[in-house]
């Protein structure tokens, strides 16, 4: 049997990891691409820069040669390309999911008194993060795309590497991807025509939706693997994620540390109920299947401990948090509001700014280092908390990835304030992973009941407080983020 490749195609690179049979990674490859700030606030990519990336990467992972069974593709989500059929150059930059230029537009679409409508259909809330009014901004810029739809593509970074990779034989999206263009209804699992209108999306446009795991052509011409390979997966990296983490069941998350936290739990084949504290979206189930996902965004996490080192120099390296955290018995009484660029989910306030509570006389840095870690700890709880409410489904355990869940420190302290035990498995790139599992479950490299034991357990942390401590540490907890609060929530 042949091996697989992985493709992670991230916000600031793309990973590929070349995958045996066993599902253990056998080589890797990594390239970086440029990223373009035109204005404040503005964030772009030039989508040619991205393939050469993935096609760079590709070729280091596949450098020893290897026999390919099939590809499978994650990708950074809802950043917005429309390119040439003909020629397969893109038409503008990719606009990226962390661009805020739609701002306004998305203002006077709430003012329209529109959410409840694009929430019950999209399960999203309206903000720029999502890709419906980035297309429309770059259709107003090239009007052709409008007048001759039927020349033009528009998909997500999926869609646009399908379409490299099979030599644009293949206009293609996966269900996830679908889910967070806000364009896509997710009950019905279709483009939504009314929403088309509203933001004025030809349907010629768009790419066909298919399920994750499943045939998304084959390569054609791509110089560092034969033609006819298949793609066999397509899946946005948060669910990816997910799904490299086995979590296939109503009521399982996983947490991820990167720069912020993405917290993603299965929701299982009902709807939440949602009230509008987090996001719905689409998922994979064990088959690859579409599930429902809630899903909830913490925008500072590992970047706070950043800040600590070359904000306040009180840390020599991001790793150096774990023993000063440990140098002291508790934060002294100091609690860190870790809201340094707003506050996410639950709580939705932009205009939020972080804060650090208690300081005394005695306060020195290892406190504030602890109180930092501990902040991003509640900050997931916080989230998770909501997710168990509007799901009504109890989280049995969580598992993590991403380059803060190294911090031992960090994962203990989450274990004791959600109380669910935190488990973090040996292979963290994870988002890859779930790209390789989905792939493998149409090779028969692999079904699903195998790939729980794929990515074996590295660490377990228990929580060790009893039940009234957590709910005190909680409580103080709350009244700090109260004090941090512009809007009441
Ligand atoms: P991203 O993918 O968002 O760039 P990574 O998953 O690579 O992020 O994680 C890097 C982040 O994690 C940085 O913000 C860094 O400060 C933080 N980080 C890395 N190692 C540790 C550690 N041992 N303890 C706490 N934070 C850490």
């Amino acid at each position: 049997m042949g091996s697989l490749l992985a493709i992670d195609a991230g916000t600031t690179g793309v990973t590929a990891l070349l995958i045996d049979e066993n599902g253990a990674v056998v080589r890797r490859g990594y390239r970086e691409f440029p990223q373009y700030f035109p204005q404040p606030g503005w964030v772009e990519h030039d989508a040619d820069e991205i393939w050469a990336a993935a096609s760079q990467a590709c070729a280091e992972a596949l450098a020893d040669g290897a026999e390919l069974d099939g590809i499978g593709v994650a990708n950074q989500r809802e950043t917005t390309v429309v390119w040439h059929r003909e020629t397969g150059k893109p038409a503008a930059r990719a606009i990226v999911w962390q661009c805020r230029r739609t701002a306004e537009r998305c203002e006077e679409l709430i003012e329209q008194g529109l959410a409840p409508r694009i929430f019950q259909k999209t399960g999203l809330t309206i903000d720029p993060y999502f890709s419906a009014a980035k297309l429309e901004w770059t259709l107003n810029h090239v009007p052709e795309a409008r007048r001759s739809p039927s020349r033009f593509a528009f998909g997500t970074v999926d869609s646009w590497l399908i379409w490299k990779l099979t030599g644009g034989r293949a206009h293609l999206t996966d269900m996830t991807n679908a889910s967070r263009t806000m364009l896509f209804n997710i009950d019905a699992r279709e483009w939504d025509g009314e929403l088309l209108e509203l933001f004025g999306v030809p349907r010629a446009l768009l790419p066909r939706v298919q399920t994750s795991s499943g045939r998304f052509g084959e390569t054609r011409g791509v110089g560092f693997a034969p033609d006819g390979v298949p793609i066999r997966s397509a899946v946005g990296d948060q669910q990816a994620a997910l799904f490299g983490q086995a979590r296939f069941k109503r009521g399982e998350a996983k947490n991820t540390y990167g720069t912020g936290c993405f917290l993603l739990m299965n929701a299982g084949a009902e709807r939440p109920k949602g009230g509008g504290r987090l996001l719905t979206t689409l998922a994979c189930g064990a088959d690859g299947s579409p599930v429902y996902a809630s899903e909830g965004s913490v925008f500072t996490a590992g970047s706070t401990i950043q800040w600590l080192r070359d904000g306040l120099g009180i840390l020599e390296s991001a790793a150096e948090s774990e023993a000063l955290a440990v140098s002291v018995k508790d934060a002294g009484g100091v609690a860190l509001v870790p809201a340094l660029a707003g506050l996410g989910a639950p709580y939705w306030d932009p205009h939020a700014r972080g804060a650090i509570f208690g300081i005394t006389r005695g306060t020195t840095r290892a406190h504030i280092v602890r109180a930092a870690l501990e902040g991003i700890a509640h900050r997931s709880a916080d989230a998770l908390e909501a997710m168990e409410q509007e799901t009504g489904a109890r989280l049995p355990q969580l598992q993590v990835d991403g380059g803060a869940a190294a911090n031992n420190f960090l994962m203990q302290m989450q274990a004791d304030l959600l109380g669910v035990p935190v488990n973090r498995p040996a292979q963290v790139e994870t988002t890859a992973l779930g790209a390789a599992y989905l792939a493998g479950l149409q090779t028969g490299a692999w079904s699903a009941s195998d790939l729980r034991s794929l990515n074996p357990l590295e660490r377990r942390f228990e929580p060790e407080i009893n039940p009234d401590e957590r709910a005190e540490k909680r409580r103080r907890w709350r009244e700090a983020v109260e004090r941090t609060l512009t809007r009441r929530s």
